[in-house]
Protein backbone atom coordinates (compact mmCIF):
# COMPACT_ATOMS: atom_id res chain seq x y z
CA UNK A 1 0.00 0.00 0.00
CA UNK A 2 1.31 2.81 -1.17
CA UNK A 3 2.09 6.22 1.33
CA UNK A 4 -0.72 8.21 -1.06
CA UNK A 5 -3.53 5.88 -0.19
CA UNK A 6 -5.91 6.84 2.56
CA UNK A 7 -7.92 4.79 4.70
CA UNK A 8 -11.82 4.83 5.49
CA UNK A 9 -12.15 6.69 9.02
CA UNK A 10 -14.96 4.06 9.34
CA UNK A 11 -11.65 1.47 9.16
CA UNK A 12 -9.79 3.08 11.71
CA UNK A 13 -12.91 2.68 13.76
CA UNK A 14 -12.61 -1.16 13.46
CA UNK A 15 -8.67 -1.16 13.36
CA UNK A 16 -9.60 0.20 17.29
CA UNK A 17 -12.39 -2.18 17.99
CA UNK A 18 -10.47 -5.38 16.53
CA UNK A 19 -7.46 -5.52 14.53
CA UNK A 20 -8.64 -8.82 13.02
CA UNK A 21 -12.29 -7.01 12.47
CA UNK A 22 -9.85 -4.42 10.39
CA UNK A 23 -8.20 -6.97 8.74
CA UNK A 24 -11.30 -9.26 7.10
CA UNK A 25 -13.07 -5.88 6.34
CA UNK A 26 -10.16 -3.76 4.54
CA UNK A 27 -7.83 -6.40 3.48
CA UNK A 28 -10.48 -9.87 2.83
CA UNK A 29 -12.64 -7.38 1.78
CA UNK A 30 -16.04 -8.82 3.90
CA UNK A 31 -18.80 -6.77 4.53
CA UNK A 32 -22.02 -8.51 6.49
CA UNK A 33 -24.00 -5.58 7.65
CA UNK A 34 -25.96 -7.18 10.14
CA UNK A 35 -28.88 -5.93 11.73
CA UNK A 36 -27.41 -2.80 14.02
CA UNK A 37 -24.83 -1.71 11.17
CA UNK A 38 -28.62 -1.64 9.42
CA UNK A 39 -29.76 0.58 12.13
CA UNK A 40 -26.83 2.74 12.09
CA UNK A 41 -27.43 3.30 8.25
CA UNK A 42 -31.19 4.72 8.80
CA UNK A 43 -30.07 6.92 11.83
CA UNK A 44 -27.99 8.42 9.68
CA UNK A 45 -30.86 8.53 7.06
CA UNK A 46 -32.96 10.33 9.62
CA UNK A 47 -30.49 12.98 10.72
CA UNK A 48 -31.37 16.27 9.41
CA UNK A 49 -31.04 18.46 12.10
CA UNK A 50 -31.35 22.38 11.56
CA UNK A 51 -27.74 24.06 11.90
CA UNK A 52 -25.88 20.97 11.30
CA UNK A 53 -23.97 20.61 8.06
CA UNK A 54 -24.45 17.07 6.37
CA UNK A 55 -22.36 14.48 3.96
CA UNK A 56 -19.26 16.54 3.97
CA UNK A 57 -16.89 14.42 2.57
CA UNK A 58 -12.81 14.91 3.44
CA UNK A 59 -9.39 13.08 2.64
CA UNK A 60 -5.94 14.13 3.53
CA UNK A 61 -2.89 12.19 2.13
CA UNK A 62 -0.58 13.79 5.43
CA UNK A 63 -3.14 12.47 7.79
CA UNK A 64 -3.52 8.80 5.67
CA UNK A 65 -7.23 9.11 6.15
CA UNK A 66 -10.85 10.10 4.27
CA UNK A 67 -14.58 9.90 5.51
CA UNK A 68 -17.78 11.41 5.56
CA UNK A 69 -18.16 13.12 8.80
CA UNK A 70 -22.25 12.87 9.79
CA UNK A 71 -22.71 16.13 10.76
CA UNK A 72 -20.54 19.90 11.61
CA UNK A 73 -21.81 22.43 14.01
CA UNK A 74 -20.58 25.56 14.50
CA UNK A 75 -21.00 27.50 18.19
CA UNK A 76 -19.79 30.53 19.92
CA UNK A 77 -17.12 30.86 16.67
CA UNK A 78 -16.12 27.08 17.06
CA UNK A 79 -15.73 24.53 14.02
CA UNK A 80 -16.56 20.79 15.54
CA UNK A 81 -17.65 17.67 14.23
CA UNK A 82 -20.56 15.58 15.14
CA UNK A 83 -20.52 11.82 15.39
CA UNK A 84 -24.05 10.02 16.12
CA UNK A 85 -24.40 6.78 17.22
CA UNK A 86 -27.36 4.87 17.46
CA UNK A 87 -25.85 2.74 21.08
CA UNK A 88 -24.85 4.11 24.26
CA UNK A 89 -22.11 5.60 25.99
CA UNK A 90 -19.50 3.75 27.90
CA UNK A 91 -19.66 4.63 31.47
CA UNK A 92 -16.81 5.93 33.26
CA UNK A 93 -16.18 6.92 36.93
CA UNK A 94 -17.31 10.29 36.66
CA UNK A 95 -20.38 9.74 33.74
CA UNK A 96 -20.72 8.85 30.27
CA UNK A 97 -17.33 8.39 28.19
CA UNK A 98 -16.86 7.40 24.29
CA UNK A 99 -15.69 4.15 23.68
CA UNK A 100 -12.31 4.08 22.45
CA UNK A 101 -13.07 3.11 18.98
CA UNK A 102 -15.81 5.99 18.97
CA UNK A 103 -13.13 8.22 20.27
CA UNK A 104 -10.60 7.47 17.99
CA UNK A 105 -12.79 8.24 15.10
CA UNK A 106 -14.54 11.42 16.35
CA UNK A 107 -10.49 12.59 16.66
CA UNK A 108 -10.12 11.69 13.17
CA UNK A 109 -12.87 13.65 11.86
CA UNK A 110 -11.80 16.84 14.11
CA UNK A 111 -8.26 16.79 12.19
CA UNK A 112 -9.59 16.50 8.65
CA UNK A 113 -12.15 19.06 9.32
CA UNK A 114 -8.76 21.39 11.01
CA UNK A 115 -7.14 20.86 7.39
CA UNK A 116 -10.52 21.01 5.40
CA UNK A 117 -11.13 24.47 6.81
CA UNK A 118 -7.78 25.86 7.57
CA UNK A 119 -8.55 26.61 11.15
CA UNK A 120 -7.92 25.05 14.90
CA UNK A 121 -10.59 22.60 15.78
CA UNK A 122 -10.29 21.68 19.37
CA UNK A 123 -12.89 19.33 19.61
CA UNK A 124 -15.55 16.53 18.29
CA UNK A 125 -18.71 15.62 20.24
CA UNK A 126 -19.90 12.15 20.20
CA UNK A 127 -24.04 11.82 20.42
CA UNK A 128 -25.47 8.61 21.86
CA UNK A 129 -29.10 7.89 20.91
CA UNK A 130 -29.87 5.33 23.20
CA UNK A 131 -28.23 7.42 26.19
CA UNK A 132 -29.97 10.64 25.05
CA UNK A 133 -26.24 12.07 25.90
CA UNK A 134 -23.34 14.40 23.76
CA UNK A 135 -20.04 13.44 25.18
CA UNK A 136 -17.17 16.37 24.25
CA UNK A 137 -13.73 14.80 22.71
CA UNK A 138 -10.89 16.94 23.57
CA UNK A 139 -8.36 17.56 20.61
CA UNK A 140 -5.33 17.65 22.60
CA UNK A 141 -1.85 17.65 21.47
CA UNK A 142 -1.53 14.06 21.08
CA UNK A 143 -4.36 13.50 18.53
CA UNK A 144 -2.42 13.84 15.76
CA UNK A 145 0.28 11.66 17.19
CA UNK A 146 -2.98 8.76 17.65
CA UNK A 147 -3.93 8.83 14.45
CA UNK A 148 -1.11 8.57 12.49
CA UNK A 149 -0.10 5.24 15.38
CA UNK A 150 -3.41 3.83 13.76
CA UNK A 151 -2.69 4.65 10.63
CA UNK A 152 0.53 3.66 10.59
CA UNK A 153 -0.82 0.22 12.46
CA UNK A 154 -3.13 -0.25 9.97
CA UNK A 155 -0.05 0.03 6.99
CA UNK A 156 1.12 -2.72 8.74
CA UNK A 157 -1.52 -5.25 8.84
CA UNK A 158 -2.49 -4.51 5.28
CA UNK A 159 1.00 -6.00 3.83
CA UNK A 160 0.63 -8.93 6.19
CA UNK A 161 -0.85 -12.21 4.34
CA UNK A 162 -2.30 -13.35 8.29
CA UNK A 163 -5.32 -12.73 9.62
CA UNK A 164 -4.62 -11.28 13.24
CA UNK A 165 -6.02 -13.48 16.34
CA UNK A 166 -9.40 -13.34 17.20
CA UNK A 167 -9.69 -10.67 19.99
CA UNK A 168 -9.36 -11.73 23.74
CA UNK A 169 -12.10 -9.43 25.25
CA UNK A 170 -14.90 -11.63 24.20
CA UNK A 171 -17.46 -9.41 24.77
CA UNK A 172 -16.46 -7.68 21.50
CA UNK A 173 -17.10 -10.18 19.53
CA UNK A 174 -20.73 -10.28 20.32
CA UNK A 175 -21.69 -7.48 19.23
CA UNK A 176 -19.63 -7.57 16.16
CA UNK A 177 -21.01 -7.79 12.54
CA UNK A 178 -18.39 -10.14 11.36
CA UNK A 179 -18.83 -12.78 14.37
CA UNK A 180 -20.47 -15.30 11.64
CA UNK A 181 -17.59 -15.02 9.39
CA UNK A 182 -14.74 -14.46 11.81
CA UNK A 183 -16.33 -17.59 13.83
CA UNK A 184 -14.32 -16.54 17.32
CA UNK A 185 -16.11 -19.41 19.59
CA UNK A 186 -15.08 -21.68 17.32
CA UNK A 187 -11.71 -20.79 17.05
CA UNK A 188 -11.76 -20.96 21.09
CA UNK A 189 -13.05 -24.19 21.07
CA UNK A 190 -10.23 -25.31 18.52
CA UNK A 191 -7.73 -23.80 20.63
CA UNK A 192 -9.15 -25.24 24.00
CA UNK A 193 -8.91 -28.58 22.30
CA UNK A 194 -6.00 -28.29 21.21
CA UNK A 195 -4.19 -27.15 24.34
CA UNK A 196 -5.96 -30.21 25.89
CA UNK A 197 -5.77 -32.71 23.47
CA UNK A 198 -9.81 -32.42 23.29
CA UNK A 199 -11.09 -32.43 26.42
CA UNK A 200 -11.85 -28.77 26.83
CA UNK A 201 -12.62 -28.24 23.43
CA UNK A 202 -16.14 -30.22 24.01
CA UNK A 203 -16.36 -28.97 27.31
CA UNK A 204 -16.13 -25.23 26.61
CA UNK A 205 -18.41 -24.98 23.44
CA UNK A 206 -18.78 -21.87 21.31
CA UNK A 207 -21.70 -19.33 21.92
CA UNK A 208 -23.27 -19.68 18.72
CA UNK A 209 -23.09 -16.16 17.26
CA UNK A 210 -25.13 -15.78 14.48
CA UNK A 211 -28.47 -14.52 14.53
CA UNK A 212 -31.36 -16.59 13.52
CA UNK A 213 -32.86 -14.58 10.42
CA UNK A 214 -29.38 -14.47 8.94
CA UNK A 215 -30.57 -17.67 7.56
CA UNK A 216 -32.21 -17.00 3.92
CA UNK A 217 -34.38 -19.41 1.75
CA UNK A 218 -33.94 -20.71 -1.77
CA UNK A 219 -36.54 -19.78 -3.85
CA UNK A 220 -37.17 -22.63 -6.45
CA UNK A 221 -38.91 -21.90 -9.69
CA UNK A 222 -40.70 -24.83 -10.94
CA UNK A 223 -43.56 -24.09 -13.08
CA UNK A 224 -42.95 -23.83 -16.65
CA UNK A 225 -43.51 -20.72 -18.19
CA UNK A 226 -42.71 -19.02 -14.83
CA UNK A 227 -41.27 -15.20 -15.11
CA UNK A 228 -39.28 -13.83 -12.14
CA UNK A 229 -38.95 -10.61 -12.41
CA UNK A 230 -38.02 -7.14 -10.03
CA UNK A 231 -40.60 -5.28 -8.11
CA UNK A 232 -38.64 -2.81 -5.65
CA UNK A 233 -36.42 -4.84 -3.42
CA UNK A 234 -38.65 -7.89 -4.12
CA UNK A 235 -38.47 -10.78 -6.33
CA UNK A 236 -41.62 -11.38 -8.12
CA UNK A 237 -42.61 -14.69 -9.60
CA UNK A 238 -45.42 -14.66 -11.92
CA UNK A 239 -47.14 -18.27 -12.60
CA UNK A 240 -48.24 -18.64 -16.02
CA UNK A 241 -51.90 -18.17 -15.10
CA UNK A 242 -51.41 -14.65 -13.52
CA UNK A 243 -50.31 -15.92 -10.19
CA UNK A 244 -48.09 -13.62 -8.15
CA UNK A 245 -45.78 -13.67 -5.39
CA UNK A 246 -43.22 -11.12 -4.23
CA UNK A 247 -40.18 -12.42 -1.99
CA UNK A 248 -38.18 -10.26 -0.39
CA UNK A 249 -34.51 -10.84 -1.56
CA UNK A 250 -33.09 -10.43 1.93
CA UNK A 251 -35.43 -13.56 2.69
CA UNK A 252 -33.41 -15.56 -1.03
CA UNK A 253 -30.00 -17.04 -0.31
CA UNK A 254 -30.39 -18.61 -3.73
CA UNK A 255 -32.76 -18.60 -6.96
CA UNK A 256 -33.18 -22.09 -8.57
CA UNK A 257 -34.71 -21.66 -12.24
CA UNK A 258 -36.06 -25.80 -12.97
CA UNK A 259 -36.36 -26.25 -16.70
CA UNK A 260 -38.20 -23.22 -18.75
CA UNK A 261 -38.44 -20.32 -16.79
CA UNK A 262 -37.14 -16.56 -17.26
CA UNK A 263 -35.60 -14.29 -14.83
CA UNK A 264 -35.72 -10.50 -16.10
CA UNK A 265 -32.64 -8.68 -16.19
CA UNK A 266 -33.84 -6.35 -13.85
CA UNK A 267 -34.20 -9.12 -11.11
CA UNK A 268 -30.72 -10.26 -12.43
CA UNK A 269 -29.21 -7.05 -11.56
CA UNK A 270 -31.27 -7.44 -8.09
CA UNK A 271 -29.63 -10.96 -7.31
CA UNK A 272 -25.82 -9.53 -7.87
CA UNK A 273 -27.01 -6.55 -5.98
CA UNK A 274 -27.98 -8.71 -3.17
CA UNK A 275 -25.32 -11.45 -3.52
CA UNK A 276 -28.02 -14.13 -4.78
CA UNK A 277 -26.58 -16.51 -6.99
CA UNK A 278 -28.98 -17.54 -9.68
CA UNK A 279 -28.76 -21.22 -10.54
CA UNK A 280 -30.26 -22.75 -13.82
CA UNK A 281 -31.02 -26.61 -13.75
CA UNK A 282 -32.85 -28.89 -16.00
CA UNK A 283 -36.20 -30.52 -14.90
CA UNK A 284 -34.28 -33.56 -13.77
CA UNK A 285 -32.40 -31.34 -11.25
CA UNK A 286 -28.85 -31.80 -13.27
CA UNK A 287 -27.34 -28.34 -13.09
CA UNK A 288 -26.83 -26.19 -16.14
CA UNK A 289 -24.78 -23.58 -14.92
CA UNK A 290 -25.39 -20.68 -12.58
CA UNK A 291 -24.85 -16.70 -12.41
CA UNK A 292 -23.23 -14.64 -9.45
CA UNK A 293 -21.82 -11.42 -9.09
CA UNK A 294 -17.88 -11.26 -9.29
CA UNK A 295 -16.38 -12.21 -6.04
CA UNK A 296 -13.96 -10.07 -3.76
CA UNK A 297 -11.34 -11.57 -2.04
CA UNK A 298 -8.52 -12.41 -4.54
CA UNK A 299 -5.96 -13.01 -1.86
CA UNK A 300 -8.62 -15.87 -0.20
CA UNK A 301 -8.43 -17.65 -3.19
CA UNK A 302 -5.21 -17.32 -3.90
CA UNK A 303 -4.59 -18.68 -0.46
CA UNK A 304 -6.80 -21.46 -0.99
CA UNK A 305 -4.79 -22.16 -4.53
CA UNK A 306 -1.42 -22.46 -2.34
CA UNK A 307 -2.98 -24.12 0.50
CA UNK A 308 -4.48 -27.24 -1.95
CA UNK A 309 -1.99 -27.30 -3.96
CA UNK A 310 0.26 -28.87 -1.30
CA UNK A 311 -0.80 -32.52 -0.48
CA UNK A 312 0.10 -32.06 2.90
CA UNK A 313 -2.82 -29.69 3.59
CA UNK A 314 -5.12 -31.48 0.96
CA UNK A 315 -4.23 -35.33 1.66
CA UNK A 316 -5.09 -34.87 5.71
CA UNK A 317 -8.21 -32.55 4.82
CA UNK A 318 -9.70 -35.34 2.45
CA UNK A 319 -9.42 -38.11 4.51
CA UNK A 320 -11.41 -36.12 7.37
CA UNK A 321 -14.06 -35.66 4.44
CA UNK A 322 -14.09 -39.38 3.68
CA UNK A 323 -13.87 -40.08 7.33
CA UNK A 324 -17.23 -37.98 8.22
CA UNK A 325 -19.00 -39.25 5.12
CA UNK A 326 -18.71 -43.07 5.75
CA UNK A 327 -19.42 -42.30 9.64
CA UNK A 328 -22.12 -40.57 9.02
CA UNK A 329 -23.34 -43.74 6.72
CA UNK A 330 -22.43 -46.19 9.12
CA UNK A 331 -24.55 -43.89 12.15
CA UNK A 332 -27.89 -43.62 9.82
CA UNK A 333 -28.14 -47.57 9.64
CA UNK A 334 -27.24 -48.09 13.38
CA UNK A 335 -29.64 -45.47 14.07
CA UNK A 336 -32.38 -46.77 11.30
CA UNK A 337 -32.38 -50.30 12.82
CA UNK A 338 -31.66 -49.74 16.95
CA UNK A 339 -35.45 -50.81 17.55
CA UNK A 340 -35.31 -53.74 15.49
CA UNK A 341 -33.08 -56.37 16.24
CA UNK A 342 -34.23 -58.45 12.85
CA UNK A 343 -33.11 -55.86 10.63
CA UNK A 344 -30.11 -55.14 12.98
CA UNK A 345 -29.52 -58.96 12.03
CA UNK A 346 -30.17 -57.85 8.14
CA UNK A 347 -27.95 -54.95 7.83
CA UNK A 348 -25.52 -56.25 10.18
CA UNK A 349 -22.69 -57.75 7.23
CA UNK A 350 -23.35 -54.47 5.55
CA UNK A 351 -21.94 -52.55 9.12
CA UNK A 352 -18.97 -54.72 8.93
CA UNK A 353 -18.54 -53.88 5.58
CA UNK A 354 -18.84 -50.37 5.88
CA UNK A 355 -16.42 -50.53 9.34
CA UNK A 356 -13.96 -52.38 7.39
CA UNK A 357 -13.68 -49.27 4.58
CA UNK A 358 -13.26 -46.69 7.60
CA UNK A 359 -10.52 -48.59 8.99
CA UNK A 360 -8.64 -48.72 5.49
CA UNK A 361 -9.85 -44.82 5.03
CA UNK A 362 -8.18 -43.86 8.24
CA UNK A 363 -4.96 -45.59 6.68
CA UNK A 364 -4.64 -44.53 3.22
CA UNK A 365 -2.19 -42.60 1.79
CA UNK A 366 -3.72 -40.95 -1.24
CA UNK A 367 -6.81 -39.52 -2.29
CA UNK A 368 -7.45 -42.64 -4.63
CA UNK A 369 -7.08 -45.17 -1.81
CA UNK A 370 -9.56 -43.03 -0.26
CA UNK A 371 -12.22 -42.57 -2.94
CA UNK A 372 -11.44 -46.53 -3.40
CA UNK A 373 -12.61 -47.34 0.84
CA UNK A 374 -15.06 -44.35 0.09
CA UNK A 375 -16.62 -46.52 -2.89
CA UNK A 376 -17.08 -49.54 -0.95
CA UNK A 377 -18.68 -47.99 1.88
CA UNK A 378 -21.41 -45.87 0.06
CA UNK A 379 -22.58 -50.05 -1.46
CA UNK A 380 -22.48 -51.37 1.32
CA UNK A 381 -24.56 -48.27 2.69
CA UNK A 382 -27.24 -48.41 -0.51
CA UNK A 383 -27.20 -52.21 0.03
CA UNK A 384 -28.60 -51.68 3.74
CA UNK A 385 -30.68 -48.94 2.96
CA UNK A 386 -33.87 -51.06 0.87
CA UNK A 387 -34.45 -52.97 4.13
CA UNK A 388 -34.46 -49.48 6.08
CA UNK A 389 -37.86 -48.85 4.17
CA UNK A 390 -40.68 -49.65 6.13
CA UNK A 391 -42.04 -53.01 4.93
CA UNK A 392 -45.64 -51.53 4.74
CA UNK A 393 -44.69 -49.06 2.17
CA UNK A 394 -45.15 -49.64 -1.25
CA UNK A 395 -42.73 -51.94 -2.90
CA UNK A 396 -42.22 -49.71 -6.04
CA UNK A 397 -40.71 -47.23 -3.40
CA UNK A 398 -38.23 -49.41 -2.28
CA UNK A 399 -34.63 -49.19 -4.34
CA UNK A 400 -32.18 -51.35 -5.18
CA UNK A 401 -28.61 -50.84 -4.66
CA UNK A 402 -27.73 -47.14 -6.06
CA UNK A 403 -28.29 -46.54 -9.67
CA UNK A 404 -27.57 -42.81 -10.91
CA UNK A 405 -27.13 -41.43 -14.47
CA UNK A 406 -30.14 -42.27 -14.64
CA UNK A 407 -31.53 -43.47 -11.80
CA UNK A 408 -33.90 -47.12 -12.54
CA UNK A 409 -36.53 -46.86 -9.67
CA UNK A 410 -38.11 -44.22 -7.82
CA UNK A 411 -36.14 -44.33 -4.53
CA UNK A 412 -33.27 -43.59 -6.09
CA UNK A 413 -34.89 -40.61 -8.43
CA UNK A 414 -35.82 -39.06 -5.52
CA UNK A 415 -32.14 -39.58 -4.14
CA UNK A 416 -30.64 -37.67 -7.23
CA UNK A 417 -32.57 -35.24 -7.62
CA UNK A 418 -32.33 -34.71 -4.04
CA UNK A 419 -28.37 -34.85 -4.31
CA UNK A 420 -28.60 -31.96 -7.00
CA UNK A 421 -30.45 -29.55 -4.84
CA UNK A 422 -27.32 -30.17 -2.15
CA UNK A 423 -25.06 -29.92 -4.91
CA UNK A 424 -26.69 -26.34 -5.48
CA UNK A 425 -26.89 -25.57 -1.92
CA UNK A 426 -22.99 -26.41 -0.94
CA UNK A 427 -22.40 -24.45 -4.23
CA UNK A 428 -24.19 -21.28 -2.97
CA UNK A 429 -22.29 -21.88 0.23
CA UNK A 430 -18.37 -22.01 -1.70
CA UNK A 431 -19.76 -18.89 -3.56
CA UNK A 432 -21.10 -17.36 -0.82
CA UNK A 433 -17.96 -17.42 1.39
CA UNK A 434 -15.94 -16.45 -1.76
CA UNK A 435 -13.26 -19.50 -2.18
CA UNK A 436 -13.51 -21.12 -5.95
CA UNK A 437 -15.51 -23.85 -6.38
CA UNK A 438 -13.33 -25.15 -9.04
CA UNK A 439 -10.20 -25.85 -6.92
CA UNK A 440 -11.03 -28.76 -4.76
CA UNK A 441 -9.08 -31.52 -2.32
CA UNK A 442 -10.93 -34.91 -3.51
CA UNK A 443 -12.84 -34.77 -6.46
CA UNK A 444 -10.64 -34.26 -9.54
CA UNK A 445 -12.20 -32.15 -12.22
CA UNK A 446 -14.08 -34.67 -14.27
CA UNK A 447 -17.56 -33.53 -15.23
CA UNK A 448 -18.93 -30.10 -15.39
CA UNK A 449 -19.54 -30.46 -11.63
CA UNK A 450 -17.31 -28.37 -9.60
CA UNK A 451 -15.18 -30.49 -7.30
CA UNK A 452 -14.93 -28.27 -4.14
CA UNK A 453 -18.67 -28.54 -3.96
CA UNK A 454 -18.99 -32.44 -4.81
CA UNK A 455 -16.07 -32.30 -2.30
CA UNK A 456 -17.95 -30.29 0.87
CA UNK A 457 -21.49 -31.79 0.00
CA UNK A 458 -20.18 -35.42 1.12
CA UNK A 459 -20.81 -33.78 4.52
CA UNK A 460 -24.31 -33.32 3.71
CA UNK A 461 -25.32 -36.35 1.92
CA UNK A 462 -26.61 -38.44 4.38
CA UNK A 463 -27.81 -36.46 7.10
CA UNK A 464 -29.92 -33.86 4.68
CA UNK A 465 -30.77 -35.61 1.53
CA UNK A 466 -30.48 -39.77 2.73
CA UNK A 467 -32.46 -39.05 6.31
CA UNK A 468 -35.04 -36.73 4.48
CA UNK A 469 -35.84 -38.83 1.78
CA UNK A 470 -35.81 -41.86 3.69
CA UNK A 471 -38.61 -40.34 6.10
CA UNK A 472 -40.24 -39.20 3.65
CA UNK A 473 -40.71 -42.46 1.52
CA UNK A 474 -41.74 -43.65 5.56
CA UNK A 475 -44.51 -41.47 5.65
CA UNK A 476 -45.77 -42.20 2.50
CA UNK A 477 -45.37 -38.62 1.16
CA UNK A 478 -44.93 -39.36 -2.49
CA UNK A 479 -47.45 -41.23 -4.81
CA UNK A 480 -45.69 -44.00 -6.71
CA UNK A 481 -47.58 -43.34 -9.88
CA UNK A 482 -48.19 -39.07 -9.91
CA UNK A 483 -45.30 -38.05 -8.61
CA UNK A 484 -42.67 -40.08 -11.27
CA UNK A 485 -42.40 -40.20 -14.70
CA UNK A 486 -41.38 -43.77 -16.11
CA UNK A 487 -39.21 -43.55 -18.86
CA UNK A 488 -37.93 -46.97 -20.47
CA UNK A 489 -35.73 -48.32 -17.35
CA UNK A 490 -35.53 -44.08 -16.22
CA UNK A 491 -37.12 -42.84 -13.33
CA UNK A 492 -38.14 -39.24 -13.19
CA UNK A 493 -39.88 -36.86 -10.72
CA UNK A 494 -42.80 -35.45 -12.33
CA UNK A 495 -43.45 -31.55 -11.67
CA UNK A 496 -45.11 -32.78 -8.30
CA UNK A 497 -42.88 -35.07 -7.28
CA UNK A 498 -40.45 -32.03 -7.38
CA UNK A 499 -42.45 -29.78 -5.59
CA UNK A 500 -43.35 -32.15 -3.02
CA UNK A 501 -39.23 -32.98 -2.62
CA UNK A 502 -38.16 -29.21 -2.54
CA UNK A 503 -40.18 -28.98 0.04
CA UNK A 504 -38.98 -32.07 2.10
CA UNK A 505 -35.32 -30.68 1.30
CA UNK A 506 -36.06 -27.20 2.42
CA UNK A 507 -37.72 -28.00 5.66
CA UNK A 508 -34.95 -31.08 6.48
CA UNK A 509 -32.13 -27.75 5.23
CA UNK A 510 -33.50 -25.52 8.37
CA UNK A 511 -33.93 -27.97 10.79
CA UNK A 512 -31.83 -27.09 13.96
CA UNK A 513 -29.40 -29.88 15.52
CA UNK A 514 -26.75 -29.27 17.82
CA UNK A 515 -23.24 -29.63 16.16
CA UNK A 516 -20.93 -32.71 17.68
CA UNK A 517 -17.60 -30.21 18.54
CA UNK A 518 -19.25 -27.02 19.04
CA UNK A 519 -22.04 -27.50 20.99
CA UNK A 520 -24.11 -25.00 19.64
CA UNK A 521 -27.77 -25.85 17.46
CA UNK A 522 -27.91 -24.65 13.79
CA UNK A 523 -30.14 -25.48 11.01
CA UNK A 524 -28.30 -27.24 8.19
CA UNK A 525 -27.93 -24.39 5.49
CA UNK A 526 -26.28 -22.30 8.07
CA UNK A 527 -23.71 -25.45 8.65
CA UNK A 528 -22.79 -25.85 4.58
CA UNK A 529 -21.62 -21.95 4.74
CA UNK A 530 -20.08 -22.77 8.52
CA UNK A 531 -17.91 -25.81 6.79
CA UNK A 532 -17.06 -23.74 4.00
CA UNK A 533 -15.55 -21.06 6.48
CA UNK A 534 -13.88 -23.90 8.78
CA UNK A 535 -12.32 -25.44 5.36
CA UNK A 536 -10.44 -21.66 4.84
CA UNK A 537 -9.59 -21.46 8.72
CA UNK A 538 -7.87 -25.02 8.21
CA UNK A 539 -5.45 -23.22 6.16
CA UNK A 540 -5.59 -19.52 7.89
CA UNK A 541 -3.71 -20.92 10.98
CA UNK A 542 -6.81 -22.29 12.57
CA UNK A 543 -6.79 -25.77 11.84
CA UNK A 544 -9.29 -28.34 13.66
CA UNK A 545 -12.79 -28.35 13.28
CA UNK A 546 -13.56 -28.95 9.62
CA UNK A 547 -15.56 -32.25 8.90
CA UNK A 548 -16.51 -32.49 12.95
CA UNK A 549 -19.96 -33.10 12.49
CA UNK A 550 -21.51 -36.30 13.02
CA UNK A 551 -25.22 -37.25 13.73
CA UNK A 552 -26.19 -38.97 16.89
S1 LIG B 1 -15.85 -11.50 15.97
FE1 LIG B 1 -14.47 -10.81 17.62
S2 LIG B 1 -12.42 -11.45 16.96
FE2 LIG B 1 -13.77 -11.54 15.17
S3 LIG B 1 -13.52 -9.60 14.14
FE3 LIG B 1 -15.28 -9.39 15.48
S4 LIG B 1 -14.49 -8.61 17.42
FE4 LIG B 1 -12.75 -9.36 16.24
Amino acid sequence: MSEAQTFRVMALHALAYCERLFYLEEVEEIRVPDERVWAGRTLHQELDEPGEIVDLTMESVALGVRGRVDALRCRDGSLFPVEHKRGRAKKGPSGPEPWESDRLQALAYALLLAEHAGRSVTEARIRYHQDNVTVRVPVTESATAEVAGAVQRARALCSSPNRPPVTPEERRCVRCSLAPVCLPEETRVAEAAEETGGREGEERGALRLFPADAERRSLHVVTPGAKVGRTGTCLRVTEPEGHTQDVGAREVSDLVVHGHAQVTTQALRLCAEEGIPVHYVTTTGAPIGYFAASPAGVQRRIRQYRALSEDTVALPLARRLVLAKVENELRHVLRASRKDEGLRVRVSPRLEEIRKALRGAARATNRGELMGHEGVAAKAYFASIAELVDPAADPAMRPDGRSRRPPTDRFNALISFGYGMLYRDVLSAVLQVGLDPAFGLLHEPRSSAFPLALDLMELFRTPVVDVAVLGAVNRRTFDPQSDFTITGPQVWLSETGRKKLIEVHERRKHEEYRHTALGYSLSFARHMELEVRLLEKEWSGEAGLFAMMRIR
